[in-house]
């Protein structure tokens, strides 16, 4: 997919002086290499890459500082890169300048496990994380599928398989450390539970991508590991059986830590990517957590539940490999999904609605799909209301371009008319910017631009995305 011409006319070049004081200050750690430009302006999104003009790797927050500064003195933008993990073209160089890698501030700050919570660098990943911990007897359980940057998941609200239970960034990042435009550090929060002081601003700083300033520390809350967990796969004859399954568990409080959703295209394709032999039925993967009992409790209901809907037996995945396994499986259904047509790129979607239009969403888009003639797997992080449409396309083939595109519109559209909105998880970046204005009107968005403005008066960080600059 291409970008707009208009938005390659307004790169400039990068100042000489600029590059050189980075390079003074920052040596080998600032490349103007093309593979390292090219690594930095290219995701999984279908736009085409839109290259940074200098790559640097801060350490520091006093580091990412000074970087700043520079780039704000000669008002070139910078764009703050985690793991690139992200889908709808957040990380891409619209305007060139410079690519701020956090991946070297991988160092834990602090563990506090009696309060629960634990501070690190930006660029420490989730597993990372888990590891660092794992003789605490807690564990952080956001997990995108990527093995993405705690600074790059706080930048854009990310959840995951586990967020039914436990939440999204949104209810676990504490308080932040934070480079502003202009260069300046802040603290935006504590450590306490809870707090009254004044604007949240961590909360204006999760979900951000990146356009109103650099996070440099993260400090997130941390759960006891469970005493018991269990998993179990249940097939079911359709996809409203299924979805319905989950509604009703949903509404009957029954505190599920997981339950996602596969339909059959999606079994098919991890079971040949993962070696799997599971049920090329629609399906859900579930698992329970809690003390023996409890697990014990919550798996007797929900598999009534299940019957109910015509549901099959649950299969248990008792053994904690057999466990790892199949989230292993379902977190790489993205890439498994992509061989289903070789050479093809994803449009991948991501919309969420209030639980109780869940089985209504999924099978009028479900409709749309099948009426498009495209290639396509449903698959959800459903208890929260969340689910991708998954297209498979062939990025020269403009036909299927605009199918898949007219799927994702639609698709938002009816998310937005339940109630919902154009992104549970992924975020907003370049793909969804119109989406943003459907789902939140012309006044809402002038006080995002507004917000902007006061934060980035040079529209220096991550311009382009979110909102645009100008009202049109
Ligand atoms: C296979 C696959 C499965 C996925 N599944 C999920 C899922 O289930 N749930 C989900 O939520 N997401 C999912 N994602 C999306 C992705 O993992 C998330 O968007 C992730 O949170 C991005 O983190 P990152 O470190 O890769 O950030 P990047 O991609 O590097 O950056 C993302 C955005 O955040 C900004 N940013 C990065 N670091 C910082 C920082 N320190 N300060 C300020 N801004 C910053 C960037 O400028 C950019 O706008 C999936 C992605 C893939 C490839």
């Amino acid at each position: 997919m291409n970008h707009p011409a208009s938005l390659a006319a307004i790169r400039k070049p990068l100042p000489e002086e600029l590059l050189l004081a980075l390079q003074n200050l920052l040596e080998d750690r600032c490349s103007t290499s093309l593979a390292m430009r090219e690594h930095h302006g290219s995701d999984e999104s279908s736009y085409d890459p839109m290259l940074p003009d200098a790559v640097v790797f801060a350490q520091t927050t006093e580091e990412v500082s000074s970087i700043v500064r520079l780039c704000n003195h000669y008002e070139v933008p910078v764009i703050a890169y985690g793991a690139g993990s992200s889908l709808e073209g957040h990380i891409l160089a619209l305007r060139g300048g410079v690519s701020l890698d956090l991946s070297q501030m991988n160092n834990m700050v602090a563990v506090h496990a009696e309060d629960l919570t634990a501070t690190v660098q930006a660029g420490v990943t989730r597993k990372q994380l888990n590891l660092e911990i794992k003789d605490t007897g807690l564990f952080f359980p956001i997990d995108p599928g990527a093995d993405a940057s705690l600074g790059g998941m706080a930048a854009t609200r990310a959840s995951g398989t586990n967020a039914v239970r436990y939440g999204t960034m949104r209810e676990n990042v504490l308080a932040l450390t934070v480079v502003t435009a202009d260069g300046r550090i802040i603290k935006t929060g504590t450590r306490a539970k809870k707090s009254s002081a004044g604007y949240d601003l961590t909360r204006v700083f999760v979900g951000s991508e990146g356009t109103l300033g650099i996070i440099t520390e993260v400090t997130v809350r941390l759960y006891p590991l469970p005493e018991a967990i269990s998993a179990a796969v249940c097939t079911f004859p359709s996809i409203a059986d299924a979805v319905n399954t989950v509604i009703q568990t949903i509404q009957m409080g029954v505190p599920v830590a997981r339950v996602e959703f596969l339909d059959e295209n999606g079994v098919k394709a991890i079971n040949a990517y993962d070696k799997m032999q599971l049920p090329e039925k629609s399906l859900l993967l579930f698992e329970f957590h809690g003390s023996e009992h409890g697990v014990q409790e919550q798996a007797e209901l929900v598999q009534e539940i299940a019957a109910a809907h015509d549901g099959g037996d649950f299969e248990w995945a008792t053994r904690p490999e057999d466990r790892s396994r199949l989230w292993a499986a379902r977190h790489n259904a993205y890439f498994a999904l992509l061989q289903m047509r070789p050479g093809a790129r994803s449009i991948s979607t991501d919309c969420c609605v209030p639980i109780s239009m869940l089985a209504e969403c999924i099978g009028e888009t479900q409709l749309d799909c099948e009426r498009c003639g495209i290639v396509y797997s449903i698959i959800g992080h459903v208890g929260d209301g969340n689910f991708h449409v998954i297209m498979m396309i062939d990025p020269e083939d403009a036909e299927d371009i605009a199918k898949a595109e007219g799927v994702n519109a639609r698709m938002v559209a009816r998310a937005i008319a339940m109630d919902g909105t154009c992104t549970g998880e992924h975020g907003v970046g370049l793909h969804k910017m119109d989406f943003l204005i459907q789902e939140h009107g012309e006044n809402a968005i002038d006080m995002m631009r507004a917000l902007k403005h006061a934060f980035d008066p040079k529209n220096i960080m991550n311009p382009g995305k979110i909102i645009s600059w100008d009202k049109n």
